[in-house]
């Protein structure tokens, strides 16, 4: 059996019962992702990396109240994204949750949003594909268009509707911590397509944004977020049955 029919007999044989979920913590090792700092002379850096690896782990701890929930990783350390992948395969997820923070070079970008894989992507989404597509190779971009549109097709539903339930769950959380809400959108992110799983990726944050920087520094914002992330893969889980 090739890999295109594995694939699609894996696709075809995604159930109405989503038990296992990935988190995928963004980055990791001497790929620290986005810098942001929290004090104006620069001093004191904060890094993407670690954001995400202590939200990932937050949700983590809620989900597996109720399922199965594994990290990509649980440690400060590089992961490349077809090794995040491949645990999808390993640990049998269902659902894949990529946590990542974002960056500008306006510094009052603010706000969290919510991407899903689909290729019809439009030109805004494009600036945090590049940033978090970054360790792919060229030519396995080319090769990976066909595994993209395969993936796109048999995803995109399941994909949405997670996305909807997550953001319906999260918006008043970061209501009332003042974050704003910059939507559910498309997005062709290789980590996503190469899962081969309906998933999200989260970019809970612009690390650029020093307020938001402080906002997002703190336990208690993380808990509440990763708690409302979790209450919405929930909610998922639970329509599907
Ligand atoms: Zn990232």
């Amino acid at each position: 059996m090739g890999p295109l029919s594995a694939l699609l007999i894996f696709l075809l044989s995604f159930s109405a019962t989503a038990k296992v979920v990935l988190i995928d913590p963004g980055h990791g090792g001497e790929e620290s992702g986005a810098v942001g700092h929290l004090d104006p002379k620069r001093k004191r850096a904060i890094f993407e990396k670690d954001l995400s690896l202590r939200l990932a782990t937050k949700v983590k701890e809620h989900l597996g109240k109720t399922t199965t929930a594994y990290l990509t990783r649980s440690l400060d350390r590089a992961v490349s994204l077809q090794e995040r992948a491949d645990l999808a395969d390993i640990v049998k997820a269902d659902l894949f949750l990529s946590i990542h923070f974002n960056s500008s070079t306006n510094p009052t970008s603010h706000g969290f949003e919510i991407y899903y894989l689909d290729n019809s992507s439009n030109v805004a989404a494009n600036k945090v594909e590049r940033a978090e597509n970054l360790n792919l190779k060229g030519e396995e971009l080319i090769v990976n268009q066909i595994l993209v549109d395969l993936v796109v097709q048999q995803t995109v539903a399941h994909s949405k509707q997670l996305a909807r339930a997550v953001h319906e769950s999260v918006r008043p959380t970061i209501a009332a911590h003042k974050v704003s809400d910059r939507g559910v959108k498309p997005g062709l992110f290789y980590v996503l397509a190469l899962s081969k799983r309906p998933g999200l990726l989260i970019e809970a944050g612009f690390v650029s944004n020093r307020t938001e920087l402080q906002k997002m520094n703190q336990e208690r914002y993380l808990d509440d977020l990763a708690q409302a992330i979790s209450a919405g893969v929930q909610k998922f889980i639970q329509t599907q049955k």
